[in-house]
């Protein structure tokens, strides 16, 4: 009788589930073990990545990871699939199905038993209950997010554009407010004017960072709250 591989199922293929699978199957291969990454999304890319893509200035494509090229490469599985529940007592992850956006299903639902269970599927974006923000507000978790606010700045900006060839004396603009003053937030708003800038170069012909405003919003005293005092800059209002 052929003992069973010992199962390691890993869910979430981040920045952590993706490199400790990565470490896992370049450990231990596949002879005694089997080594599984579960991710509801079939490429990762490095979250801090997130804010170039959400202004354009980073293809996604080429950035990020294709989880059954890298699964075969590293010696672990991968299963497409979202997590629904564990059942402790037998030792087995469930997963829901998985549909195409046009409601179809893909994947079935289905469970996996393992004997390492490790959750690793991350965090989101807290708006602390405050009310509007899951409706009106983008978050930046996801390159699904990143996508979307790309696409409504272009169109924006695109509209300011061509309100600006037909009327020059008008005061069109972009506003862009960003809630949270840390990294993301500082990084978004440097690079929304780096995106502005090259807008010029890809047909947006009138226009320039003049039109755009970005207002950041901090509700402690200063912003990048992680970094020293001395490299604080900052005009407040
Ligand atoms: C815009 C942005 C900028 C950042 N900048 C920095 C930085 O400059 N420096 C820094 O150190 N950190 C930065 N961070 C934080 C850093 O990205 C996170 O700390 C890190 O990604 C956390 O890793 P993780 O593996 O725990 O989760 P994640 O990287 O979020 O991975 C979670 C994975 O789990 C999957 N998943 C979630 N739920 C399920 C489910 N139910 N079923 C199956 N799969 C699921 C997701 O698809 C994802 O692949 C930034 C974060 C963001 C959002």
């Amino acid at each position: 009788m052929t003992t069973p591989k010992t199962q390691i199922v890993i869910v979430g293929g981040g920045a952590a589930g993706l490199e400790l699978a990565t470490k896992l199957g370049r450990r231990f291969g596949r002879k005694r073990h089997d080594i599984i990454l579960v991710d509801r999304n079939r490429t990762h890319i490095w979250k801090p990545l997130l804010h170039e893509v959400a202004t354009g200035s980073l293809d996604a494509n080429m950035d990020e990871v294709g989880s059954r090229s890298h699964c075969h490469r590293w010696g672990y599985r991968y299963f497409y699939g979202e997590l629904a529940g564990i059942d402790r007592k037998a030792r087995r992850v469930n997963l829901a199905a998985v549909s195409d956006e046009r409601g179809r299903e893909v994947v079935a639902p289905h469970s996996i038993r393992y004997d390492y269970l490790v959750l690793a599927y991350g965090s989101v974006t807290n708006d602390f209950g405050t009310p509007g923000v899951a409706d009106n507000c983008l978050a930046l978790d996801s390159r699904v997010q990143a996508d979307k606010f790309r696409d409504r700045l272009l169109n924006h900006c695109l509209r300011v554009s061509r309100t600006m060839s037909a009327d020059p004396a008008s005061d069109a603009r972009v506003r862009v407010t960003i809630v949270g003053g840390g990294a993301t937030g500082v990084e978004l708003a440097a690079e929304l004017f780096n995106a502005a800038d090259a807008l010029s170069h890809h047909g947006l012909e009138v226009f320039d960072r003049s039109r755009l405003q970005v207002s950041l919003v901090e509700a402690g005293p200063r912003i990048l709250p992680a970094l020293p005092v001395n490299v604080w800059p900052m005009r407040r209002e």
